[in-house]
């Protein structure tokens, strides 16, 4: 098993990384965020990438997802954790939380590019659980162990949660944010939903540890909060998100892997393969190598 790691505003780099080694990756859908980092984690072999590049140079309709998430299944990653930074859209969900996410709402307009398929093969995945269960409890694991263990262990793991999705750049309205509290999703982010598909498409397990910077605009307080605030709030959950990691990687080496995911295309792939075009049987090899 091998544990990919892609981080968000916040997570530029992890520490205590082993046998490091730059992957600078081409794929048939272009270049990836930037180079991916692969190395050892505590004995675990992980793989990691900055999200908007190392130096948060791409904006989240700019991240060439379909790359990011083909580029960690060249590499032979089978579990994706996503560290992101969210707006709140709860009371009980404070800054500097975990929410451990177990749904995901399109509030995109420019949803073209989240799909390895068409263009002559389809595959149609099935999404209505769009995380992978096992893979969420070890993080939900991981996280309590990282609060108990951190300055501050009155932080509270959220086992559940929906993530709305929405374009960006600019944050939500008030009314966009209290529209979304009566949809009853629970936190919001720019990046998840179409990396969560993607790695869905590609049998990968995939889970967003949603870690809370500030309440969305819809919370009284929210126009007396400083950037002080919210930059003190992202730091301390990069040092947090840092351990979550650490402790997963330590817990997936000794937990068989007995989810569905790694065979989500089984049934999925709807396309006679004898007449799909050979250059895309070709491109997706790493995809759909096992079902030709
Ligand atoms: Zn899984």
């Amino acid at each position: 098993m091998k544990l990919g790691i892609i981080g968000g505003s916040g997570l530029y780099e992890i520490d205590g990384m082993e046998d490091i080694r730059e992957n600078l990756i081409e794929t048939p859908f272009g270049a990836p965020s930037d180079v991916l980092i692969s190395g050892f984690l505590g004995g675990q072999e992980i793989v990691f990438l900055a999200r908007h590049g190392r130096g948060h140079l791409i904006a989240p309709s700019e991240i060439n997802y379909r790359a990011n998430i083909f580029a960690m299944k060249t590499l032979g990653v089978t579990h994706i954790l996503s560290v992101s930074a969210v707006g709140s859209l709860r009371e009980r969900m404070c800054p500097r939380d975990v929410v451990i996410v177990d749904q995901y709402f399109d509030r995109r307009r420019t949803a073209g590019n989240d799909t390895f398929f068409g263009d002559g093969i389809i595959a149609h995945i099935a999404f209505g659980d769009p995380t992978c269960a096992e893979l969420a409890g070890i993080a939900a694991v991981a996280a309590r162990e990282s609060i108990e263990h951190s300055d501050d262990p009155s932080r509270h793991v959220h086992n559940s949660g929906t993530y709305v999705n929405m374009e960006g750049l600019a944050f939500s309205t008030k009314a966009e944010s209290k529209f979304y509290r009566e949809c009853g999703f629970h936190v919001i982010g720019m990046t998840n939903l179409p990396e969560a598909k993607l790695a869905r498409e590609a049998e990968i397990c995939y889970v967003t540890v949603a870690m809370v910077t500030d309440y969305d605009s819809w919370h009284p307080d929210h126009d007396h909060v400083t950037v002080e605030m919210v930059v003190g709030h992202l730091n301390a959950n990069t040092v947090l998100g840092k351990n979550i990691i650490k402790q997963t990687a330590a817990a997936l080496k000794n937990i068989p892997r007995q989810c569905n995911c790694c065979n989500a295309l089984k049934s999925s792939l709807i396309s006679n393969l004898d007449l799909v075009p050979a250059e895309r049987k070709a491109a997706l090899a790493p995809i759909i190598g096992k079902y030709i």
